[in-house]
Formats: structure tokens, sequence, C-alpha cells
């Protein structure tokens, strides 16, 4: 997965590469899924939300530029994978998913793992966590109609905010740096995500 599917396709940083190497991606899998953990896809898991690419997850993680002090906000926890990957690249996680049964789910998987830096909440994470930030890092799985204002006024100076923005053609993973003299963007890739649904998402059944 790491040679084939991350390296060859543009993820170089080291620290990255060796979180997505070393939490088992079949942990956070129904069991009839087992064998296509590894695949170069999302697959599905409850509440009929899925489990991110391998790549996608990755290239969040890269987009975030991460040296590992940073608290980090995730929206959109699904199985809890791209949690425990970006539990070992930052200093803790605070993670929002909006189905309870995912969030608690992924929660037993995190503590099987022993990951215990993470902090998983539910609710619309469209609205950030303003009790904790601002943050070193946002990540967020799924797509959003424009850049989420709260979430970026969430953003330290130097933090950035990695979201999927909704185009008429495609999903574009974004990458925001808020510098002192506003916000610089810069694209990822194209890509297709699950919606980012709440109050800076979309509405419910849109
Ligand atoms: N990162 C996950 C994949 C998540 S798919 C993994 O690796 O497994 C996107 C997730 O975002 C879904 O679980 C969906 O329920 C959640 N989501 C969508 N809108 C949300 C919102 N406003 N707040 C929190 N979670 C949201």
């Amino acid at each position: 997965m790491v040679e084939r599917q991350l390296r060859r396709r543009g993820i170089h940083d080291e620290r990255v590469l060796e979180a997505m190497a070393e939490i088992p991606r079949e942990l956070f899998l129904a069991d009839s899924l087992q064998r296509s953990a590894y695949a170069d896809s999302a697959l599905p898991i409850a509440e009929r939300q899925t489990i991110s690419q391998p790549w996608i997850v990755a290239a969040i993680a890269q987009g975030l530029e991460l040296e590992g002090d940073e608290r980090v906000l995730e929206i959109g926890t699904g199985s809890g994978y791209s949690t425990a990957v970006l539990a070992r690249l930052g200093r803790e996680v605070v993670s929002v998913e909006r189905f309870e049964r995912l969030a608690r789910e992924a929660w037993v998987r995190l503590a099987e793992l022993e990951i215990d830096n993470v902090e998983i909440r539910v609710g619309d994470g469209s609205r950030g966590a303003s009790d904790r930030a601002p943050f070193g890092g946002v990540a967020v799985h799924a797509t959003a109609p424009a850049p989420p204002a709260t979430l970026l006024s969430q953003l330290e100076l130097g933090g950035r905010l990695v979201v999927p923005i909704a185009e008429r053609r495609s999903d574009l993973l974004t990458a925001f740096l808020r510098t002192s003299e506003g916000l610089e963007r810069r694209l990822i890739a194209p890509a297709r995500f699950v919606r980012l649904v709440g109050e800076e998402g979309f509405a419910e059944g849109d």
C-alpha cells in the first residue's frame, strides 16, 4: 500500500508514510471486508458512510504539514482510521462525528489500539470545537459547499485546514494556511467525498 498507492502518487512526508504503514486498517472494517482492507478504494462502514481510500487519508494528513506538537481537529471520524493516523502525527486530536454509532465504534477501536490522545465527540463538526480552539491543523473528511468560516476562524497562526470544497464537476481537496496577512489557499487534488451535513455544510437530504 505505502509504495504503490502512496509514495508513487505524491505522498512524500515520511511521518505520514510511517503512520500509514503502522495503523492496521483491517481493524476498522467489518469481518466481511477484511480481505479488501488494503484495496485502493473507499469501503462501506455503518450508517451508509465510508472509510476513506488510503491515499485520501494520507493526502489530507500530508496537507496539514504536522510536526508533532499540534492540537488537531478532525471532522468526520467515521471508522476512526484517519483519527488513528492523525493521532500519530499531532500531540492530540479532537474528532467530531455526526453519527453516534460510528463515534462509539471508533472510540472502542482506538482504545483497543491503546491510542489515548484522542477525544471523540458526537455532533455537527462544521461548527468546530470552540472550547478547544485554536488548532494547529483541521482535517475535514466530507465535502463542504464553501470554505467553512467557523473552522477557518479556529486555526492558529501558521495552522492549516484541509477540506474538500464542492465544485460543479468534482470536489477539490484544498489546503488553507493562516498567515499574519490572511489565508493562503492551495489546491491538493480533485477527489470524491461524502457530504458535510450540518450548519456550515449541506442540509440533510440535500
Ligand atoms: N475519516 C473517516 C471517513 C469518514 S467519511 C475514516 O477514515 O473512516 C465522512 C464522515 O463524515 C462520515 O462518517 C459522516 O458521518 C461524517 N460527517 C458528515 N458531516 C458531518 C458533520 N457536520 N459533523 C461531523 N461528522 C460529519
